[in-house]
Parts: structure tokens; C-alpha cells; sequence
């Protein structure tokens, strides 16, 4: 793993797969791709660790991990686990349990995402991934038609086949000039990282919905909880807002916000170059699984590109299948969560799937 400016350069192809970020999608791609014997570049525009929000992750994540290879590194270093989660949403409290098979129960995680994203990029440079950190994507360049590789600030890093993992708002989507699908009105979250006791929280996580939005609480190790909020779309956000039971808890950072309005980019996959993760869609916390998604999303790509590689389909055929499988996980999940916010007194707005 190089910081900074480095290796990557000059070459006509630098790489076979050139990964923009190195977040959970970003790995997940590059991972991938390494095991199926392509030559990958991954370029972190930050240094890490850094922090990330989205925590808790859904027991659906860890065949995806196995698959990785990362299950046991993220095994061992100790995240918190949860059965499943208090749910108050229009209704009474009630617990809603992951599930189980004949090996027990299923268990979330609640992975501090600085550690899992670190975590996740050492393993990408330990397979064999040039991983550049503290090195951002600044230019997309052009080729033919296709995308060819992107400009950097230590100099041009050419690919056979760029993806933009960047999260949201996505690099390629606005450097290419794709525009934006929108399925709901802008939302806004806050979150933010306390310090404490919150003995009520050490059991579970939370997800309350009241008139004016919902919130859903976490204990995310001994002592440390978080908390995000989604304010009802027209709403003035109030800047100190803490969750009821987490009142009198100390800060450990200043709260943050995001614009977590669903949307996609209106392409996800062209001549050279696919987009994954957040870049290529945000549906707001509520729905629970954007890591997951993210991880996914990158490893099917990575799949279409080694398919492609190695002569089994078309280029056109696999960013056309993956197209469409972005596009049917997105208007399932945009339908969920639409039914979910049916069942409050909010938000003026009938959400419209992808078409
Ligand atoms: C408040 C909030 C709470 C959330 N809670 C949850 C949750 O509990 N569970 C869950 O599953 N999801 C949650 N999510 C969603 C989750 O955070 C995202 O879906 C997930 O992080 C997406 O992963 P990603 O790899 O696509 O993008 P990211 O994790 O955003 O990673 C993108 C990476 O790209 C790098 N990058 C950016 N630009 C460039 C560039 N030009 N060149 C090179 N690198 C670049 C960034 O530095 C970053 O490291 C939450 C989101 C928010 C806003």
C-alpha cells in the first residue's frame, strides 16, 4: 500500500481494473476482481483510517464477507453484535429479530467503519491490489469513446475498465455529465457519536418514527452509542437535537449531516467504466442496508468485468445485465421502503421506482 503520490502511471493500461474509493463497494470490487486474476489499482482520495457513518450492518453481509475473505479479521476485532432491533414505527415497541437457522440465532454487526473500511483495504493490498491512499480521482479521461483511466493530482492512471465507488454524489455520474434520478424529495439526516451510559440502548438498537421523522440509537462499544436522525421532508433541522435517552451523554465529534434523498445516477454502466455503491444509488438509512449494497453491487461488477475479460460475454452484455440488476434491487427497495413511509402521516410524496 503506497500514500500519496505514487507507482501508478504512465503505462498504456496501468491496471486491467482501476477502483475509485475505498470504502465497503470500492473493496468489494476490488477484491473481486484480484481473485479472478486481473491486474487492480484502488485509489483512497482520503488517509486511513477515516470515518464513514452507517454501522450497523444486516446479517446478510457475512456470506458476502466470506466470499471476501475478510470474515475472520472482521471477527476478530470485536464489533458489537445485535440479535435484531426495537422497532416503534406508528405503533407499539416491538422487538423485531433478524432470524435464525439450526446454528442459532442470526446476529448483525455494528462495525465502526473506520476499522471495517481499513480493514477491508489491507486485505485488498494483502491479495495483491495496488492500493494508492491520499490520492483522489480528478479527471475522467476519454478515449475512443470510452472511459480510459482518470487524471490525479501525482498524474494519469490508465485502465482497461474504470469503476467509480466513490459514494455519494459520485464521480463519474458528473464528470460524464449522466444526471441524477430522484424517487423521493431532498431528505436530511443528522448523526453524530456519543460518549457514556445509556444503559436502555446496551441491549439493542433502536428505530423510533414520531410526527416530525424517525431515529434509530446504537451502543457501538463500552461506553460509545450513535445516533441518526431523518427530519420530514420541509422541516427546519434544530442544530443541538440529541435522542431522548441519549441526553446528558457527552459528544466525542461534532454532529454531521447528509442529504440522503433516493436517487441513482440515470446510468450505472458504459463503455469502461461501471459505478457501484452509493455512487450509484442512496435510499436513505431507513432501509437498512446500504453497506450491503455497496458490497454487492461491487462485487457483481467486478464479476460482469472478469466475464468480459475473459471473453465469456460481450462488454455491452454484461454492463447491460448489470444495469438491470441495479435497477430491479433499486425499485424493490424504493417499493419497500415507500410502503414503510406509507405507514406514517408523512411525507407528501408517492414513491415512483425506477423505470
Ligand atoms: C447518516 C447515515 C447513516 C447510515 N447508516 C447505515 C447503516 O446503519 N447501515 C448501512 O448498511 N448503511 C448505512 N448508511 C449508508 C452507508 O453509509 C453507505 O451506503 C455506504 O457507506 C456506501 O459505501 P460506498 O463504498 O458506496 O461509499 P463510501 O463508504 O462513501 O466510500 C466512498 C469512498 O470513496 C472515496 N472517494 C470519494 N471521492 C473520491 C475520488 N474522487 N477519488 C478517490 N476516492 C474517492 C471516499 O474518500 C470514500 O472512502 C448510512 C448513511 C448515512 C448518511
Amino acid at each position: 500500500m503506497s500514500d500519496g503520490a505514487g507507482a501508478a502511471g504512465n503505462g498504456a493500461d496501468d491496471a486491467d481494473v482501476l477502483v475509485l474509493g475505498g470504502g465497503p463497494a470500492g473493496c468489494a470490487a476490488a477484491l473481486t476482481a484480484v481473485q479472478r486474476g486481473l491486474r487492480v489499482t484502488l485509489l483512497e482520495a482520503e488517509h486511513l483510517p477515516r470515518d464513514r457513518p452507517g454501522e450497523t450492518l444486516h446479517p446478510g453481509v457475512e456470506p458476502l464477507l466470506r466470499e471476501l475473505g475478510v470474515a475472520e479479521a472482521v471477527a476478530a476485532a470485536g464489533f458489537e453484535r445485535h440479535e435484531g432491533h426495537w422497532v416503534a414505527w406508528g405503533d407499539t415497541p416491538r422487538f423485531v429479530a433478524f432470524g435464525a437457522d439450526d446454528s442459532g440465532p442470526w446476529r448483525g454487526l455494528q462495525a465502526r467503519r473506520a476499522e471495517f473500511d481499513a480493514l477491508l483495504v489491507a486485505r485488498a493490498s494483502a491479495a495483491g491490489v495496488q492500493v494508492h491512499t491520499g490520492r483522489r480521482a480528478r479527471a475522467v479521461l476519454v478515449d475512443g469513446g470510452r472511459v480510459a483511466g482518470v487524471g490525479t493530482d501525482d498524474g494519469d492512471v490508465h485502465a482497461r475498465t474504470v469503476v467509480d465507488a466513490t459514494g455519494a454524489p459520485g464521480f463519474l455520474p458528473r464528470r460524464l455529465g449522466l444526471g441524477q434520478v430522484r424517487f423521493s424529495p431532498p431528505l436530511v439526516a443528522r448523526y453524530g457519536y456519543l460518549q457514556g451510559r445509556c444503559a436502555v440502548r446496551d441491549e439493542a438498537p433502536s428505530l423510533v418514527a414520531d410526527a416530525d421523522g424517525w431515529t434509530w440509537t446504537a451502543r457501538t462499544g463500552p461506553g460509545l452509542y450513535t445516533w441518526t436522525r431523518v427530519w420530514r421532508p420541509g422541516l427546519r433541522v434544530p442544530h443541538d437535537w440529541l435522542p431522548g435517552e441519549f441526553q446528558g451523554l457527552r459528544r466525542r465529534v461534532p454532529d454531521r449531516g447528509a442529504d440522503v434523498g433516493w436517487r441513482s445516477a440515470s446510468r450505472a454502466a458504459g463503455p469502461g467504466w461501471y459505478v457501484v455503491g452509493d455512487a450509484a444509488a442512496v435510499l436513505d438509512p431507513a432501509s437498512s442496508h446500504g453497506v450491503l449494497r455497496a458490497l454487492m453491487s461491487g462485487m457483481l461488477a467486478a464479476h460482469a468485468i472478469s466475464r468480459t475479460a475473459v471473453g465469456a460475454v460481450t462488454e455491452e452484455r454484461a454492463a447491460a445485465a448489470y444495469r438491470s440488476w441495479l435497477r430491479d434491487w433499486l425499485g424493490h427497495d424504493v417499493q419497500a421502503l415507500g410502503e414503510l413511509y406509507a405507514r406514517l402521516p408523512w411525507p407528501p410524496w408517492s414513491a415512483a421506482g425506477p423505470g
